[in-house]
């Protein structure tokens, strides 16, 4: 069987220009890199470690740009290693499948997240929450690779990644190929909180910040049955909160549109990657209620809560959540092809990545860009 998928790897690599990689040698790989927090994005060549026997190399097609990836290269969650090729919402198609590797062959589609690897061993791993790996999870890009030579990773702004098979998600050939990586962060950060708090028919769900994250924690929510209300600062995208079914838009600007909110929630999703000030959506929690904070501005933009507040609103919950576990990755978009939930997205080229970086800052995008990886020369 072995050597028929070798041959097999071999022909698709020849057809899609890629060569199979020799066993054992490290994979060359072309992307874009910042090679300082304040430059531009400019095309970088480096090495991918070698396939090993549970590994597959899948050949990029899209990446898409999360606000971590901006928080990350620009240094506002603390120093990070330069050059920098970030992307944690990846998918391709499998080229080279290592000996031991049963869930892949060549020609599958696959996504990658935000982890690559993680000791498969501790509890929380076990309990397939390998974001919380008590040795330390190895994360997609800027992280130590401990089991490659403490190698720092790279990300999915390239035109190829080498991953093991146990944190490559399965893909089906009938996905909405071009919209799909952004489930791989955006999507399981919103989807896993959600389950989590068990939301279904008829709760009452805030969704603060309606960005990359927080237009899918609506789709998510309104696929449930939930009644969804979405907290923003724009004009501009009251209408497509609407149509995604929210049955609320606030504009956070407006005092006007906060009054008669409070007691009102059993969960709010907080996806703000700025200053904000969380207490007065606690206030908004119903008895019991829950705001579960997923938006993680810049080191210097942090906002804190009032514990005097805490104390008279008792029993309103506040917590975080870290994207979520490969088993809950692979059956959020599983969930997510099933009932066509995708995220908007603007496929741009390569070339686009510093405007697009600007824009997205600037709150230009609905909701999320991708990049064509083809496009890179
Ligand atoms: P986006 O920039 O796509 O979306 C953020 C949204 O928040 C925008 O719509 C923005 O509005 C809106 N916003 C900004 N300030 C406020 C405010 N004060 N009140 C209400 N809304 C506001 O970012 P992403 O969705 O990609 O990421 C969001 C955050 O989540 C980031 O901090 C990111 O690092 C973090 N993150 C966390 C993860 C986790 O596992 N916990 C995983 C992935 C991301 P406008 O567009 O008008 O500016
Ligand atoms: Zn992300």
């Amino acid at each position: 069987m072995k050597p028929i998928i070798t041959l097999l790897s071999i022909a698709l690599g020849l057809l899609s220009g890629h060569i199979a990689q020799a066993e054992g040698q490290p994979v060359p790989a072309k992307g874009y890199a910042l090679f300082s927090e304040d430059g531009h994005f400019k095309p970088y060549e480096f090495e991918r470690h070698a396939v090993g026997e549970n590994d597959v190399l899948i050949e990029i097609m899209y990446a898409g740009i999360c606000h971590s990836d901006i928080h990350t290269v620009r240094s506002e969650w603390g120093p990070s290693h330069y050059p920098i090729v970030p992307g944690h919402e990846i998918v391709g198609r499998v080229t080279q499948v290592g000996d031991n590797v049963t869930k892949f062959k060549p020609g599958d589609y696959a996504g990658v997240g935000c982890m690559v690897n993680a000791c498969g061993e501790c509890d929380n791993c076990k309990a397939g929450l390998e974001q919380f790996c008590e040795k330390g999870a190895v994360f997609t890009y800027g992280s130590k690779d401990k089991y490659h030579g403490n190698a720092i990773t790279q990300g999915g702004y390239s035109n190829n990644i080498v991953v093991s098979e146990d944190f490559a998600i399965k893909v089906p050939e009938d996905a909405e190929i071009e919209k799909v990586a952004p489930l791989f962060c955006a999507g399981i950060t919103t989807y896993s909180p959600l389950e989590y708090a068990h939301i279904g028919e008829g709760d009452k769900v805030g969704v603060a910040g309606f960005g990359g994250l927080g237009h899918m924690a609506v789709k998510y929510a309104v696929s449930k049955g939930a009644d969804v209300t979405v907290f923003d600062i724009t004009e501009e995208k009251r209408q497509d909160a609407l149509d995604m079914g929210a049955v609320k838009y606030v504009n956070v600007r407006n005092p006007e549109e906060l009054k008669g909110l409070q007691n009102n929630f059993k969960l709010i999703l907080s996806t703000i990657p700025a200053h904000y000030d969380p207490t007065m959506y606690v206030r908004m929690l119903e008895m019991g209620g829950e705001l579960v904070i997923v938006g993680l501005p810049a080191n210097d933009q942090r906002p804190s809560i009032d514990i005097g507040s805490l104390v008279f609103m008792s029993r309103r919950k506040v917590s975080g959540s870290l994207i979520g576990g490969i088993p809950e990755t692979q059956e959020m978009l599983d969930y997510s092809v099933a009932h066509g939930i995708y995220p908007e997205v603007e496929v741009i080229p390569v070339g686009q990545i510093d405007e697009a970086y600007r824009n997205v800052v600037d709150g230009e995008v609905k909701f999320r860009y991708v990049i064509d990886m083809s496009t890179m020369q």
